[in-house]
């Protein structure tokens, strides 16, 4: 009898197990809600809802079908198929680099680096941001990427394709942090956003902001182009939470965050 209720007792709590765990899971790309204490100073990113703070702990793309230990929880990143895209170009100079542009692309990619890992506590978000180009998206976050055939790391940004000229604005308060002609990236800009939210902007044809400059919600940071490693005039656009890419389509989404919470 004892055993019997053992065994029961220990098929109860796998159960309730399984279901807590069943709960704490994300997408690929997305944040993950984590209620915290409202009178701590928080230096991650948090929210405040209906009077409850969360924290909103970024779900990387590649940790797809594993868990991410986040304090004492274990949040599961479910794998999810984003498709696929073939790009063709034309310029193999920028395909296959030489040495000289390899070193180049290198530096450049270290002074991203150190311009999306520090951010300022003085400004924060409400995880609502403005679309900042008005036009169609021509890629999406996620996919496979090839180009002229070869596979590619993911796309992990968002594509809105508009002609040349066209404005692209801040799609909330910030501090521009960086803005250089980049190999890959053309003319580029990196905006913080308070609190580990960084946004950057890709092969611009103008750029009418300053490094050190503070900018509003709404306010025109440059103009699209086609500078830098592209197939026609489009903004790519990266949004970056605690350094992770996540998928700039939530942020503009009005309802995303009653969504997950
Ligand atoms: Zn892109």
């Amino acid at each position: 009898m004892l055993k019997k209720i053992n065994y029961l007792t220990i098929f109860l709590c796998l159960v309730v197990q399984i279901n807590l765990h069943a709960k704490l899971q994300g997408n690929p790309g997305e944040v993950f809600p984590i209620l915290v204490k409202p009178n701590i100073a928080h230096k991650n990113f948090t929210v405040e809802i209906d009077g409850s703070h969360y924290e909103l702990v970024a779900l990387p793309f590649s940790k797809q079908g594993e868990y991410i230990e986040v304090g004492d929880k274990n949040i599961y990143v479910i794998e999810k198929d984003f498709g696929e895209s073939r790009i063709t170009i034309q310029d193999s100079s920028k395909v296959t680099l030489s040495d000289k542009d390899a070193q180049r692309a290198y530096k450049e990619s270290q002074l991203i680096k150190k311009a999306i890992s520090k951010y300022s506590t003085q400004f924060k978000s409400n995880f609502k941001f403005l679309k900042p180009v008005d036009g169609l998206i021509s890629s999406r976050y996620g996919k496979k990427r090839y180009i002229n055939e070869f596979p590619r790391s993911p796309h992990l940004a968002l594509d809105i394709a508009a002609p040349t000229g066209t404005k692209i604005i801040s799609p909330e308060f910030g501090e521009i942090v960086l803005i250089g002609d980049f190999f890959y990236s053309g003319n580029y800009v990196v905006i913080d956003h308070g609190h580990g939210l960084v946004t950057s902007y890709s092969h611009l044809s103008e750029v009418f902001v300053k490094e050190g400059q503070f900018i509003d919600k709404g306010q025109k940071i440059g103009e699209v182009g086609s500078t830098g490693r592209v197939t026609g005039p489009h903004l790519h656009w990266t949004v970056y939470l605690n350094q992770i890419r996540i998928n700039p389509e939530i942020m503009i989404d009005e309802d995303y965050l009653d969504s997950i919470l």
